[in-house]
């Protein structure tokens, strides 16, 4: 019913969808039918080093799987065209982006083929180095009842851009988002810790993303025996906190300094949670070890 020499209207003129260089008729494109990942490479004292890569291509794996994109790639041999990717672009560090887009279908049902891409730039701290200004946000995460919230899948971002977008219009760095039962649950592209009389406590997994760097942050802790506490945590557990700070690949580890306008009193650079950013810059920089307990 349609073909890729049909001629598509393209801002102002009709053209070939072939000769247009765009998938025009791909479920990724119309639907959001994708699911991606976000790693970064280091550049350490014994070359660049992808920071977990096993972790991030098993998690692209387990997001197609859970919408159902077929996946026939070898991880093994991903990783080797990452690190590929980093040298044909003389990249020593960068942070990468592996996008698997389902074929074209305009049905709404599971298409039987998929491309992968991977892309690679020089990128700093997702939302730079200075203590955040966050504020609870009015757009809530999506229900896990509805759509797969433990996978990364594309169409899913519009709700991070929804909630980053209004904080960044009221003048916020990032929004913190609710779970369907008010609970704070993470940031629009972050996972969310905070620090209360010297323990750590965030969010349990069943509302939010399941954050490689969450887990590398549990990790940590066990490594400096800090207690880390897996509740929901309410609204008011985050204005009472002593301290707090956000988890990502891109954004790395990043303190918060106040939520809606209320400001944490613990000096930063003396909390336990500016400890755990400084152990995990270490160990991304493979400047030391630690043991994986968990
Ligand atoms: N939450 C969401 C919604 C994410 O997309 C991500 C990844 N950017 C994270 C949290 C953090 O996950 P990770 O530590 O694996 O990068």
């Amino acid at each position: 019913y349609y073909d890729n020499d049909t001629l598509i209207y393209l801002n102002g003129s009709f053209e070939k969808a072939s000769v247009t260089g765009i998938d025009f008729y791909g479920q990724a494109l119309h639907y959001g039918y994708g699911a991606f990942e976000g790693l970064r490479a280091y550049n350490t004292h014994l070359g660049t080093r992808i920071f977990k890569a096993e972790e991030h291509f098993e998690r692209l794996k387990l997001s197609c799987e859970a919408i159902d994109i077929p996946y026939r790639w070898d991880n093994n041999e991903l990783i080797e065209q990452a690190y590929e990717l980093l040298a044909v672009n003389n990249l020593r560090s960068a942070y990468i982006r592996p996008l698997v887009v389902s074929g074209a279908n305009m049905h709404l049902t599971a298409s039987k083929e998929a491309s992968i891409m991977m892309a690679a730039w020089e990128w700093g701290p997702y939302l730079g180095q200075n203590l955040l200004r966050v504020c609870v946000s009015s757009i809530e995460r999506p229900n896990p009842k509805s759509c797969r919230v433990d996978a990364k899948i594309c169409g899913q971002y519009i709700n991070s851009i929804l909630a980053s977008s209004d904080a960044l219009n009221k003048g916020f760095d990032e929004a913190l988002l609710l779970d369907q039962n008010g609970y704070v649950a993470q940031a629009s592209s972050e996972n969310l810790f905070i620090e209360k009389d010297g323990l750590i406590y965030t969010p349990p997994l069943a509302n939010v993303f399941p954050g490689i760097t969450r887990q590398t942050v549990a990790e940590i802790c066990k490594s400096l025996h800090i207690e880390l506490i897996e509740r929901p945590l309410t609204i008011q557990d985050i204005y009472q906190a002593d301290a707090a700070f956000l988890s990502g690949t891109a954004a790395e580890i990043i303190g918060i300094k106040e939520v809606d306008h209320i400001v944490y009193q613990e000096d930063w650079e003396h909390s336990l949670s500016a400890t755990i950013q400084r152990k995990y810059k270490n160990l991304v920089l493979e400047n030391e070890n630690y043991e994986v307990i968990i």
